[in-house]
C-alpha cells in the first residue's frame, strides 16, 4: 500500500496495521475463551429521572479484561464478537449475569429499578430472545418490569425484530430503541416498531448547548416521540448545560458521565443502597 520514496519496493503493512491486525488476531483467538477464563464483567452506568434526581436504573454494559491487552472496549470486540456465533454467548451470559444482579437489588420488588441490556441484531435473528428473557425472569424469580431490553436502529429494522420486540414486550419486558438519532432511519423506525422508550444518542444532545438549530432539533425530536407515548431517556450527557437543555426539551431520564459512569457491580450497589 505504501510506497517508499525512490524505491521499487512495496510495503503491504506499517507498522500500525500491523500491530492493528496482530490485536485484532489475538482478539479473535483469546475472545471465546473469555467467559470461561473469567475475565468479562458487567459494569452498571446510572440512568435517572431528571425531575427529581432519583436513580430509575442502570444500564449494563459489557467488560473485557484481556491478560495482555487490558480492558479491550466493547465498540471493538462486540463487532468482531457479532461476526461469529460468539456474540451468542457473551449476550446470553449478559442477559443471566444482569438479571441475578437486578434480583439481588431487588429490582421490581423491593425497589422500584431496572437493569437495561443491550440487544444485538444476531441474538435477535439465531437465538430465542423471548425465551431467554423467560427463562432468566423464572429463573431470578424476577418480575417483568424489572428488566428492559435495548435494541439499536440497525437492529430494529431486521428481519425478525418486528416479531422478537412484542414477543419481549408481551412478557411485560419494556424495550427501549438504543442510539436513536445515531443512524439514518431515525424517524421511519417509530413509525413501524413498538417499542416503550427512546434513547437519544450522545450525538443528538453533543452539540445543543452551543447550537441553536440543534437544540431546536431536538426539542422537535422529544416531542414527536412523546406524541407517540413514548418516553425519553438522554444518553451522553457530561455537563451542566446539556442536562438543562434535555429537561427543557423533555426528556424524562438522563444517563451520562456527568451523572455517573459505568460502575462495578460492587459500586452500583453502593449507589442502590444510599439512594435507599
Ligand atoms: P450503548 O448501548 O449506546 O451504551 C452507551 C455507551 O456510551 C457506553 O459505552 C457508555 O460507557 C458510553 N457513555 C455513557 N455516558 C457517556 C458520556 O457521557 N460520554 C461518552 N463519551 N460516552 C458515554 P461502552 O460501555 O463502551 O459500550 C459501547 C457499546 O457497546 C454500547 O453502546 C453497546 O452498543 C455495546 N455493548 C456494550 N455492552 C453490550 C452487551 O452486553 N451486549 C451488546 N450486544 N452490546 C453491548
Ligand atoms: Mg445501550
Ligand atoms: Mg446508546
Ligand atoms: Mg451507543
Amino acid at each position: 500500500v505504501a510506497r517508499r520514496e525512490g524505491g521499487s519496493r512495496c510495503i503491504l503493512f506499517t507498522p500500525a496495521m500491523q500491530e492493528a491486525a496482530e490485536r485484532r488476531l489475538t482478539v479473535v483467538r483469546d475472545l471465546p475463551h473469555a467467559i470461561a477464563r473469567q475475565e468479562t464483567a458487567i459494569y452498571y452506568q446510572p440512568i435517572f429521572n431528571i425531575a427529581d434526581r432519583r436513580l430509575l436504573g442502570f444500564e449494563a454494559l459489557m467488560r473485557w479484561r484481556h491478560p495482555t491487552l487490558g480492558f479491550v472496549s466493547p465498540g471493538e470486540f462486540i463487532a468482531i464478537a457479532e461476526e461469529g456465533r460468539i456474540i451468542l454467548d457473551l449476550g446470553a451470559w449478559a442477559l443471566r449475569v444482569a438479571a441475578a444482579q437486578a434480583a439481588q437489588w431487588g429490582a421490581g420488588t423491593t425497589r422500584d429499578l431496572y437493569v437495561t441490556v443491550n440487544l444485538s441484531g444476531r441474538q435477535i435473528a439465531e437465538a430465542d430472545v423471548p425465551g431467554m428473557f423467560k427463562a432468566v425472569l423464572d429463573a431470578e424469580k424476577l418480575p417483568a418490569k424489572a428488566l428492559v431490553a435495548e435494541v439499536t436502529e440497525t437492529v430494529a429494522l431486521g428481519p425478525k425484530a418486528g416479531e422478537v420486540v412484542e414477543a419481549i414486550r408481551a412478557l411485560g419486558i419494556r424495550v427501549a430503541l438504543d442510539d436513536f438519532g445515531a443512524g439514518y432511519s431515525s424517524l421511519g423506525v417509530l413509525g413501524g416498531l413498538s417499542v416503550d422508550t427512546v434513547k437519544l444518542d450522545r450525538a443528538l444532545v453533543m452539540r445543543v448547548v452551543t447550537d441553536t438549530r440543534e437544540r431546536r432539533l431536538l426539542t422537535g425530536l422529544v416531542s414527536t416521540i412523546h406524541a407517540l407515548g413514548l418516553k425519553v431517556v438522554a444518553e451522553g450527557i457530561e455537563t451542566d448545560g446539556q442536562l438543562q437543555v434535555v429537561r427543557q426539551a423533555g426528556c424524562e431520564a438522563a444517563q451520562g458521565y456527568l451523572l455517573g459512569r459505568p460502575l462495578t457491580a460492587a459500586a452500583a450497589t453502593a449507589l442502590v443502597t444510599a439512594e435507599g
